[in-house]
């Protein structure tokens, strides 16, 4: 049986890669590497802790020999890099943190791999999730590509960067054979509610104020979770050695008008009157560093792979939100506990 090795399982888009693997690919067996950080959630991956062909640990990637023993007791033929401190505004607050698990992490894992593998790269791959952010901020025209220049701006995006430019780095020194996804804004089930659109259907659930940045006029592509899914799916299986494809939803929209379009859709959910929701928008001090727009031009893994959403945004929209009104104890347990004092200093 293949060992694979995914990181990042019990957290928002690993627990949909851990799924879609174990229950795909019986012949694999899925190793979920996860620290189970205050995003790592193992109710996240409840339906699949049975199967035979799947394995939790619990550990962190900072620990270097953790990680090298880890690689000595098994032979991973793959790698799934997931593992991240992902939110923005936590960067913000804590940049270190960040550099801990996204380079010095991914940096460990790199090690692990290439120590492994030696010189006989048959049949491996190293492959690392990432984010669009490390390209920066567009104008109002323009679209990210695969050739657009990094210029990160927040201590999260710079992280991921930094990363990003190890794992090219060790494919071209030392032949490791990588591929690298830089994908836009991700929504759908089980993603923690400290971002924008679970954070919101939860303050509406609740009646809690809505916290829009700035003006709202920053701009995001939003993707369905489970599409990113099949795409690293694709890619892990079909992508080219030491390529970089670009991930998106061809559907950008400014954060203001993604607000509002939430708030009509849980009126009509909870039946509540028309514009009830809306009342609880508040404009909030932006987030310093803001990138204005990001948009991907996605279609070198739609050319290559035949890759391309399978939901409209509208049907992503309405299981999401279905979802999340129909495991509100999924929601009552995450964001109880530390949760309730990382949101009063954010938004009080
Ligand atoms: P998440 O925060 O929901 O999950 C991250 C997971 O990593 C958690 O389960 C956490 O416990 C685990 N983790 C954190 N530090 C760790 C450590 N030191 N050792 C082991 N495990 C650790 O993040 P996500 O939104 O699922 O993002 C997953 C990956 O995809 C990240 O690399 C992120 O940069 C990238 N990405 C996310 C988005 C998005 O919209 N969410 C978009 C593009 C790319």
């Amino acid at each position: 049986m293949k060992k694979i090795l995914i990181t990042g399982g019990a957290g928002f888009i690993g627990s949909h890669v851990v799924r879609r693997f174990v229950t795909k690919y019986p012949e694999y067996h899925i190793f979920n590497l996860d620290a189970l950080t205050y995003a790592g959630n193992l109710e996240n991956i409840k339906d699949i802790e049975d199967k035979p062909n799947y394995t939790f640990i619990k550990g962190d990637i900072v620990d270097e020999s953790f990680i090298n023993d880890l690689f000595s007791e098994n032979n991973f033929e793959g790698v799934l890099h997931l593992a991240a401190e992902s939110h923005v505004d936590r960067s913000i607050e804590d940049p270190l943190a960040f550099v801990k698990t996204n380079v010095i992490g991914t940096m460990n894992l790199l090690n692990a791999a290439k120590n492994q593998w030696k010189n006989n790269f048959e049949g491996k791959r190293f492959y690392h999730i990432s984010t669009d952010e490390v390209y920066g901020s567009l104008g109002a025209v323009g679209l990210f590509t695969e050739k657009t220049s990094y210029d990160p701006n927040s201590p999260y995006s710079a992280s991921k960067a930094s990363s990003d430019h190890f794992v090219r780095a060790y494919g071209e020194t030392y032949g490791l054979p990588y591929v690298l996804t830089n994908c836009s804004n991700n929504y759908g089930s089980y993603h923690f509610p400290e971002k924008l659109i679970p954070l919101f259907i939860n303050n509406i659930i609740n009646n809690k104020p809505l916290p829009v940045y700035g003006d709202g006029n920053y701009t995001r592509d939003w993707l369905f979770v489970e599409d990113h899914a099949i795409a690293i799916d694709l890619v892990f299986h079909e992508g080219k050695n030491h390529e970089t494809y670009n991930i998106g939803g061809f559907n950008e929209w400014k954060n203001i008008d993604l607000v509002k379009l939430l708030c009509q859709i849980m009126d009509e959910k909870l039946g509540r009157k028309k514009g009830t929701s809306e009342e609880l928008i508040t404009y909030v001090k932006d987030r310093p560093g803001h990138d204005l727009r990001y948009a991907i031009d996605a279609s070198k893994i739609n050319q290559e792979l035949g890759w391309k959403p399978s939901v409209t945004f509208e049907e992503g929209l309405e299981r999401t939100i279905n979802w999340y009104l129909n495991n509100e104890e999924w929601l009552q347990n995450v964001t109880s506990g530390t949760y309730k004092d990382y949101y009063k200093k954010q938004y009080s």
